[in-house]
């Protein structure tokens, strides 16, 4: 904590004891590195200042905060569970660590974030930082993204929080020091505070731990984008929930066998005499589990009415399943950026505008 005290970065949700701004700051820091992560905090804050106004807002005014970082499922479970805090809580964050627990999107390392750096509680925050270093430091061989590997070395932790007087810098400084000093590669073990006990650097083991258990391969995806121009309007469709991007708008999408590039044949076939093919973007987008091969189809249709989409009841595009009267939307592209959209949906925006 010494050393905390002398190194730490000084960031904005480290000089607040609001558990609210706390809990924002710790779910926007699942999604981004530091620096990005203070534009969208004071995003996020500025927007929504209290639970109540993240509680009462549009849905899509919180995806729209959100937008770029991925993982929208976490803003919707931020939203739900300002919600179960106004509804069930009288509005007041909770001060006890199974109640925090309880709320939507919010897992063990967050719940002791909170309840550490909010009310000075002592329970071991243990995040990938801190995964790291207490592997290297008690000399843990067990692959840290496995339960076994928290069940040893939490109690450990656990001990020393409750040893100490101040927990809330405990957690500060232990994530701290997995992510300036005990990092990923080539760790500072010469200006390391823990260097005179720690295992690994006695045994010279610093690139043998932690042991991490290699992601398996992520799945191809080949996914065609339709980019409808007709007079100066555009048509996008809102993703249906459950699933990917659920609830963001996209160009209407199709998914097609790996080897297919050129321009749907079930779109040729509906729409094809009456399209010009302007120009095509393509673009590989990687997710956590996805390779995405995308192909932006920008088309102007020529047609005096509006193209129909749904041909024999069948819809000539995956996503979209008419959640309500706004799901399905003809637009002017000036007018696109009051609607929430993922990054490959903005990267062909922002393409677009430069062509
Ligand atoms: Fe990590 Fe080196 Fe410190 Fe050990 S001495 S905890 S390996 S930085």
């Amino acid at each position: 904590m010494t050393w905390y005290g002398q190194n730490h970065r000084s960031l904005p949700w480290r000089d607040t004891q609001n558990p609210y701004h706390i809990w924002i700051s710790e779910i926007i820091l699942q999604q981004t590195r530091v620096e990005q992560g203070r534009i969208y905090y004071q995003k996020f804050i500025d927007e929504f200042p209290e639970i109540l106004d993240l509680a009462q807002a549009d849905e899509q005014a919180v995806l729209k905060v959100w937008q770029g970082l991925g993982y929208y499922s976490r803003a919707r479970n931020l939203q739900k569970a300002a919600q179960t805090i106004v509804r069930e809580m009288g509005g007041v964050f909770p001060h006890e660590y199974d109640r925090i627990l309880s709320l939507p999107g919010i897992g063990e390392y967050t719940a002791a974030a909170i309840a550490s750096f909010a009310f000075g509680m002592p329970f071991a925050a243990i995040d990938g930082n801190v995964k790291r270093w207490s592997s290297r430091f008690f000399g843990v061989d067990i692959p840290i993204s496995k339960p076994a590997f928290s069940k040893m070395v939490g109690p450990l932790l656990q001990e020393v929080i409750e040893q100490t007087s101040h927990p809330d810098l405990f957690n500060q400084a232990s994530i701290e020091l997995g992510s300036q000093v005990c990092t990923v590669s080539q760790p500072k073990c010469e200006v390391c505070p823990l260097q005179a006990s720690c295992y690994a650097f006695d045994k010279k083991l610093q690139n043998q731990l932690p042991v991490v258990v290699k992601k398996s391969q992520p799945q191809d995806w080949n996914l065609h984008f339709l980019a409808v121009h007709h007079h100066n309007e555009v048509f996008i469709v809102r993703r249906p929930k459950p699933g990917i991007w659920a609830g963001l708008y996209e160009f209407p999408s199709l998914t097609l066998p790996s080897h297919e590039k050129g321009f749907p044949a079930a779109w040729k076939q509906v729409l094809g005499g009456n399209l010009d093919i302007l120009h095509i973007q393509r673009q590989v987008h990687l997710l956590s589990h996805k390779r995405i091969e995308a192909s932006c189809w920008n088309v102007r249709w020529n047609g005096e009415e509006k193209p129909n989409f749904r041909v024999a009841g069948t819809l000539l595009f995956d996503a979209s399943n008419a959640l309500d009267e706004n799901s399905e939307l003809w637009i002017s592209l000036n007018e696109i950026d009051r609607y929430p959209v993922h990054r490959l949906m903005q990267h062909f925006l922002t393409n677009n505008q430069h062509d």
